[in-house]
């Protein structure tokens, strides 16, 4: 949820790549360094397994076919995920498929690398493959600036997935639910994890916070389109799903560490049946105020 605009550092490593997921292009911002400290990995339920830094999360999916990883992080979080991967007992070139949340640096600044490392597809809206593909935002992007700037490493290839798409890694299955409203391409994905007899459905929140450069309106007051209503059916939408587990493109927004380290042998607090309500009634809460102050503004 970049608040300001990033500055990409490039660095020559290109000669010194060993496949290893390294960064060529780090990125400097005021929160990267605390966003990018490292975080041990761990369980979430099942198959379903953190990876990714104390800022930006990273999830991975596994299979004895094929693992399925959640968003990238920064460009510099490359390392510290497949770190993550390795250190769970698992190889990065088994994850066979990366999906993105939405296409900003600081959830897709690593999947460059990662795909690099891993050989995977990656798979993304078709907004977001634009801008994966493109290595810079959305000209209808809340946060487009209107310059040059390189946002992301540009990722080389992107299969478009559809509102509703499940897409297949082995036994695995994820499905794609577009919820626009903080970039146009804003994708929350879910899937079953199970514990023996006992599954769940798990739920990838995108970011539903009204983020804008100055003078974009989402009700669309001085010529940008109005994308209230679109934005609130988002938010509709991430409420009404199937969701026992809720996991967030910010580990914050979900309490994903409190719930890790409250976790005990009898009790997972990660299972909450009102997890996806109670965080689609706060982002409703931040886009009304949103909305009132552009409504009231001069
Ligand atoms: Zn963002």
């Amino acid at each position: 949820m970049p608040t300001f605009k990033p500055v990409l550092l490039a660095f020559s490593l290109s000669l010194l790549m060993t496949g290893a997921a390294q960064a060529s292009e780090n990125l400097n911002c005021d929160n990267c360094k605390e966003w990018n400290r490292p975080v041990k990995p761990f369980n979430v339920y099942g198959n379903t397994w953190y990876v990714g830094v104390h800022g930006l999360s990273s999830v991975l999916i596994t299979s004895p076919r094929g693992h399925i990883l959640v968003d990238g992080a920064l460009p510099q979080s490359a390392a510290l995920i497949e770190a993550n991967i390795r250190a769970l007992g698992f190889r990065v070139e088994d994850v066979k498929l990366i999906v993105n949340s939405h296409a900003h640096w600081d959830h897709a600044g690593g999947i460059a690398a990662l795909q690099r490392a891993s050989g995977a597809v990656v798979a993304a809206s078709a907004s977001g493959a634009l801008a994966l593909r493109s290595g810079t935002h959305v000209a209808d992007d809340p946060q487009y600036y209107g310059d040059a700037a390189v946002h992301v490493p540009k990722v080389a290839k992107v299969r478009v997935v559809r509102d509703g798409e499940t897409v297949r890694i082995g036994p695995l299955a994820i499905t794609a639910h577009m919820t626009p409203g903080h970039t146009p391409g804003s994708t929350s994905w879910s899937w079953r994890s199970c514990e023996q007899q006992r599954c769940m459905n798990v739920v990838y929140a995108d970011s539903l916070n009204p983020i804008s450069r100055d003078g974009f309106n989402f009700t669309g007051k001085g010529g940008t389109p109005d994308i209230s209503a679109s934005f609130a059916a988002s938010i509709a939408r991430l409420a009404a799903l199937q969701c026992d587990i809720l996991l967030s493109a910010h580990p914050g927004f979900a309490d994903t560490f409190d719930k890790a380290a409250a976790r005990t042998p009898e009790r997972n607090p990660f299972v909450d049946a009102d997890g996806c309500r109670a965080y689609a009634a706060s982002a409703a809460k931040l886009l009304d105020a949103r909305l009132a102050r552009e409504r009231s503004a001069q």
